[in-house]
């Protein structure tokens, strides 16, 4: 089913993100994470596409095994270093698996690389005709609340929006964000410029101390006073940490819903558990999180 079919319901929505395994060996560990990540029966779950598209096969066998659940998938393409004929590749083996959902990306630059100008396609949104010419697929995008560490401010980052959207981009999905103030910030800039696409809200939670070092790293997320608290006293006590990330990505949900956001999406890192608990918690507010857990 096509996500834009999903979000035309008028109900909050709840999806999930998993990664594909990046070598053959852990292939069928990886797949049995996700299987149980589909068990929970979200709106749709998202495969992601590892770095230069290092994954592609396995994230169309893992995207093939979710359609195959009955349950629908949101495949991840970069365009990173890519060619015409590498895309129509993966687009083809992807409908051949009856995705029907892309999320057009452009990729993180590899290591020691500071500029796309060697590449034929440098922004996200010159892959969305391309994803076009080569089938009927429903396009989503990323967006930044907290702007793209590239773009030089805001509004050249909300330009950045407006050009994907133009090009076709039917949702977007935000980079993880701890502080919801600054979401809804973001959402009236977002609003005020024009952009009336539909805004998925992505919230991950950190149950492992060492993941948020990483994270800030690649998204310069700002992490809450609140967030910093939990990780000192935590940090080094597991189960401790899981459930107040738990709790937390759960406070924020609630917020976020009672705020009017109709679309939520929880980085899961492949922890069905995590997933399995935050649905729990809304079982009487998301439809699709009905009964889980009980
Ligand atoms: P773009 O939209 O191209 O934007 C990148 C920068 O260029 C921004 O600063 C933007 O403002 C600017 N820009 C955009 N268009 C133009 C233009 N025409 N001219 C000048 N500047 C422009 N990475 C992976 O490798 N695999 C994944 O599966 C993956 N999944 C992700 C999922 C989500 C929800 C998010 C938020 C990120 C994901 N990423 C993934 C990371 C993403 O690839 C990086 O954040 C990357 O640096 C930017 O990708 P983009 O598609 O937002 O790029």
């Amino acid at each position: 089913m096509k996500i834009s079919e999903i979000y035309k319901e008028d109900k909050p929505t709840l999806s999930l993100e998993v990664f594909p395994p990046k070598t053959s060996e852990v292939f069928d560990k990886v797949s049995s994470a996700v299987n149980e990540v589909a068990d929970l029966k979200p709106d749709f779950m998202s495969v992601t596409y590892g770095a230069a598209g290092s994954t592609r096969k396995y994230t169309t066998a893992i995207a093939s095994d979710i359609e195959k659940k009955g349950e629908t998938a949101l495949a991840h393409l970069t365009c990173v270093n890519a060619s015409e004929e590498k895309i129509k590749d993966q687009l083809d083996s992807l409908k051949a698996a009856g995705v029907e959902n892309i999320l057009a990306l452009r990729g993180d630059l590899p290591e020691g690389v500071e500029s796309t100008d060697e590449w034929i396609y440098k922004h996200a949104s010159e892959l969305i005709p391309v994803i076009k010419k080569y089938g009927d697929f429903c396009i989503g995008c990323a967006c930044y609340p907290e702007k793209h560490p590239e773009s030089a401010d805001m509004r050249a980052d909300i330009e950045g929006i407006k050009m994907k959207v133009d090009a076709g981009c039917e949702f977007l999905t935000t980079q993880m964000f701890f502080d919801n103030d600054l979401f809804y910030n973001y959402m009236y800039k977002l609003r005020e410029s024009g952009v009336s696409t539909p805004v998925t809200a992505g919230i991950m939670p950190v149950t492992r101390a060492n993941q948020m070092a990483r994270i800030i790293k690649l998204s310069q997320a700002f992490v809450p006073r609140r967030y910093v608290a939990i990780l000192d006293r935590y940090g080094d006590k597991p189960e401790a940490l899981k459930q107040a990330a738990i709790a937390y990505a759960t406070d924020q949900i609630i917020d976020l819903l009672a705020n009017g956001i109709e679309h939520i999406h929880i980085y899961t890192m492949n922890k069905a558990d995590v997933a399995e608990k935050i649905m729990a918690n809304l079982s009487d507010i998301i439809p699709s999180c009905a009964d889980k857990g009980r």
